[in-house]
């Protein structure tokens, strides 16, 4: 039997290795962290609807039953294609008959001055948390200075910028903009506090169709926020943004949804990249010229119909994983490696509670509202179900969250409701964020 080593404990590093598992191959599944993350509820983390330990599940609960996969939890420096090696940062080596990138993608911050050291991205749950704990003191900050100085509060306190109106971006300022709302009607926010979202482009949900771009654009002026297209960030300080148009935003908050591209490893590992630095592979996820290596999920420009790269989805990163596996299957075998099939589901997002946009099928039928909270129902059970056997646990909390009449409430009211995933408390990731603040 081969050893396979896999790079990366998310949703494709895991699936490709649960489907190794399944057949009792040997594989070291590396990563810096000891869990998995959820990254589509990460937004709603960072606005406090749940709290971290629900969007993320231990690697070794998540492998239970699958002893023939061993999980490296170790920070890697470089990969080597040539050699199937990965290196740690404290020297460490590990070398596999296979070697599957799935390293996953970071935030793309396009040289824009001061974004990597003043902005929030949102990529990671320990990203979701800082912002959750930052937002927190922010909003603390803004209403003690608003009731303590009549109509003068802190307005860099209570401004948010959302950079992006991509899936990210629209998802956590709609959000957030729900938020604001409900602590305005509560007296709780100065009038004053706002949500901004900029977008160097003229729509919201690009890759959405014009019907899809108009509702999500009214659901989120609906929820008070103000939408701004056609300016780019151009500087990010820890007091103010700057725009393109010359305005210049106070606020110590700017949540960065602008752009991925692939995480740093891509670039160390020898192989041929693409767009956005990341690892071009065929269309059967194999690295050319470098045998028995493959590339999955997000680190991986995999090519789709025409010419174009499948997009960063966690369906894509999810199929693509399986797909490897058994394409290392086939290879141990003799039998010729398949190309990839990708089974659309279709693209959604969330806009704040009761709003959501889906659009399904070959044919991009668009769906809103509670049909399209149903197809997001579908996709994200998808998903989960690689890694939690729980899933009416998940469909039990969306349904109160996407139904419930009650205002989402950042720290003030209680704690958020939870999914009771678990009662165990083996089954609790550890995530620390002592900080809050840009990392
Ligand atoms: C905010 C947000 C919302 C999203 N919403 C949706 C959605 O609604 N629907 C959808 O289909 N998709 C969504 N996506 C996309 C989806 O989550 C990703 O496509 C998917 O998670 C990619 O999986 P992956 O395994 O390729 O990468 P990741 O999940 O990023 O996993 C990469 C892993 O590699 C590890 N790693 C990286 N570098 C190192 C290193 N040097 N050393 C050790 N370990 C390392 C990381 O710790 C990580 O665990 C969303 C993404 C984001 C960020």
């Amino acid at each position: 039997m081969p050893k396979v080593v896999v790079v990366g404990g998310g949703m494709a590093g895991v699936a490709c290795a649960r489907e190794l598992g399944r057949r009792d191959v040997e594989v070291v599944l590396v990563d810096r962290n000891d869990y998995l993350q959820f990254q589509p509820l990460l937004y709603q983390v960072a606005s406090s609807q749940l709290p971290a330990e629900d969007v993320a599940r231990p690697l070794r609960v998540v492998f239970e039953d699958r002893p023939s996969v061993t999980v490296e939890q170790m920070d890697v420096a470089s990969v080597d294609v040539a050699t199937k090696t990965v290196t740690g940062n404290d020297g460490k080596t590990m070398t596999g008959d296979y070697l599957v990138i799935a390293a996953g993608a970071q935030p793309n911050f396009f040289g824009v001055t001061g974004a990597r050291e003043h902005s929030f991205p949102l990529y990671s749950v320990v990203d979701a948390e800082r912002l959750r704990l930052h937002l927190r003191e922010q909003l603390r900050v803004g209403t003690a200075a608003g009731s303590a100085a009549g109509p003068d509060p802190d307005t860099a306190a209570v401004t948010v910028v959302v950079v992006g109106g991509g899936p990210t971006g629209v998802e956590i300022a709609g959000a957030l903009g729900e938020l604001f709302a409900a602590l305005k009607s509560e007296h709780r926010l100065p009038d004053s506090a706002a949500v901004h979202l900029v977008d160097h482009g003229r729509a919201l949900l690009a890759p959405f169709s014009d019907k899809s771009h108009q509702y999500a654009l009214d659901k989120l002026t609906h929820h008070g926020v103000k939408v701004t297209f056609g300016v780019a960030v151009t500087q990010v300080g820890p007091e103010n943004v700057q725009l393109s148009d010359g305005t210049q935003l106070p606020t110590r908050t700017v949540i960065w949804g602008g752009g991925e591209s692939a995480g740093p490893l891509a670039g160390t590992c020898g192989a041929p990249l693409g767009r956005g630095g990341r690892v071009d592979v065929g269309p059967d996820l194999a690295v050319a010229g470098f045998d028995g290596v493959f590339g999955i999920g997000d680190v991986a420009n995999i090519p789709g119909p025409g010419d174009r790269a499948l997009p960063q989805l966690g369906s894509v990163a999810q199929q693509s994983g399986k797909w490897a596996a058994r394409n290392i299957l086939a290879q141990e075998a003799g039998e010729p490696l398949k190309p990839f099939k990708y089974k659309d589901k279709g693209i959604m997002a969330m806009i704040g509670r009761d709003a959501a946009v889906a659009e399904v099928g070959a044919h991009r039928h668009q769906v809103e509202g509670p049909i399209a909270f149903a197809a997001w129902l579908g996709l994200h059970a998808i998903l989960l179900s690689g890694v939690h056997n729980r899933i009416d646990a998940f469909l039990e909390w969306a349904d109160d969250y996407f139904h419930a009449d009650r205002a989402a409430d950042l720290e003030a009211g209680g704690t958020p409701s939870r999914i009771a995933w678990s009662q165990d408390p083996a089954d609790q990731p550890r995530i620390t964020v002592t900080e809050p603040g840009p990392a």
